[in-house]
């Protein structure tokens, strides 16, 4: 039914627990799809639709499927009578585990279950949530700004697992849909660093960035910068990649406003008064930094990138799909307020 309509098709978001996939679910139900959501364990329903209900009341339109990146059950019955795919489900990892693999390994063959089971649907399009991570430049080194025709080189020394295993599950899901039969298209959303509003306190590592200046949990603040986009904006392009016939083919850069640690940190004790107490002044030396990063697989895997304008452009979303980011300033008060609200700071 009703196919040539927004409004009551089908679309199958895979990692409906995430943040990015939550936001996508919402932005959905909002414009009228019938969703179907995965996750990796039924029991997490109930959690995911009390943190949707702070958004949006789903009615009848929303239902939860299992399956698991690192298993075949599930997906094709997930997938069945669906008109999209949105791909969101991927292992996140700021801290370099001791193995790769352990990145790469779900995040490629998960990427190729869901893309294999969605051609085998006959879907029309696959969104998948690739990252700026698989559009990168290089690590360290000098300043650049990268674009969509940049690919990341998955041999770069000092490259991260989480890099690795996102430019090796794109790469991964445009081969599969170039070497099978099928109508089905494909589009990439590659994100930069994502914040915005939470709706739990089971949130993505991303929104750490925030919580860690607000609980005061960093000793100061290092020379650290990442081009800044809000979830909502990110859902958005997600559903423009999904119903523009334009976007067959094609990988979008969802990236806004390029932000030192320092300025963020200015803008939440500007804006947010008390409530911003904790929120370091004092800056970190590069040479402090590199050596805690010996100790800290965290700030280990970030040292490279320390005074570094690692910098992408959106152009390309935004004269191709008519996609408009919002302005920092909102995306960042109103994750530190979500974190506020939901009691995470
Ligand atoms: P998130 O909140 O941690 O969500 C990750 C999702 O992936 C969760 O739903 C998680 O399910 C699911 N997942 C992880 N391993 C899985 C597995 N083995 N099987 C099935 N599902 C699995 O993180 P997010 O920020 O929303 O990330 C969503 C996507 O955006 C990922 O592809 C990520 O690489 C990409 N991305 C994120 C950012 C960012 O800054 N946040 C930037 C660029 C790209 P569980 O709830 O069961 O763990």
């Amino acid at each position: 039914m009703g196919r040539q309509m927004s409004g009551g098709e089908t679309v199958l978001v895979t990692g409906g627990s995430g943040y990015i996939g939550g936001w996508c679910v919402a932005s959905l139900l909002q414009r009228g799809y019938v969703v179907r959501a995965t996750v990796r364990d039924l029991s997490k329903e109930s959690a995911v639709r009390a943190s949707l209900a702070k958004i949006i009341d789903p009615g009848n339109r929303l239902s939860f499927y299992a399956a698991n990146l690192t298993a075949d059950d599930g997906w094709d019955a997930a997938t069945e009578g669906c008109d999209y795919v949105l791909h969101v489900a991927s292992p996140l990892g700021v801290a370099d585990p001791k193995d790769p693999n352990e990145l790469i390994v779900p995040a490629r063959e998960g990427a190729k279950r869901a893309i294999a089971a969605a051609i085998k649907a006959k879907v029309k399009r696959v969104v998948m949530t690739s990252s700026v991570a698989a559009t990168s430049k290089g690590v360290g080194g000098a300043d650049w700004t990268a674009d969509e025709t940049v690919w990341t080189d998955p041999s770069t020394p000092r490259l991260s697992a989480y890099a690795q295993s996102k430019t090796l599950a794109e790469r991964a899901a445009w081969e599969l849909l170039h070497t099978t039969q099928g109508d089905t298209t494909l589009a990439t959303v590659n994100p930069a660093l994502v914040l915005g509003p939470v709706t739990s306190g089971d949130f993505s590592e991303s929104v750490q960035v925030v919580e860690r200046l607000l609980s005061g949990r960093v000793p100061g603040l290092p020379r650290l910068g990442f081009n800044v986009v809000d979830v909502r904006d990110v859902a958005d392009l997600h559903i423009r990649a999904m119903t523009d016939e334009r976007a067959a083919g094609e990988r979008f850069i969802a990236a806004a406003n390029f932000a030192w640690m320092g300025d963020l940190a200015a803008l939440l004790r500007e804006r947010l008064g008390d409530k911003a107490d904790k929120v370091p002044t004092r800056k970190v030396p590069d040479f402090v930094i590199r050596l805690a990063g010996l100790f800290d697989k965290d700030l280990g895997s970030v040292t490279p990138s320390l005074g570094h304008k690692h910098d992408y452009s959106s152009a390309k979303a935004q004269r191709v799909l008519g996609w408009q980011p919002r302005p920092l300033e909102e995306t960042i008060l109103d994750c530190a307020n979500s974190l506020i609200a939901t009691g995470a700071v």
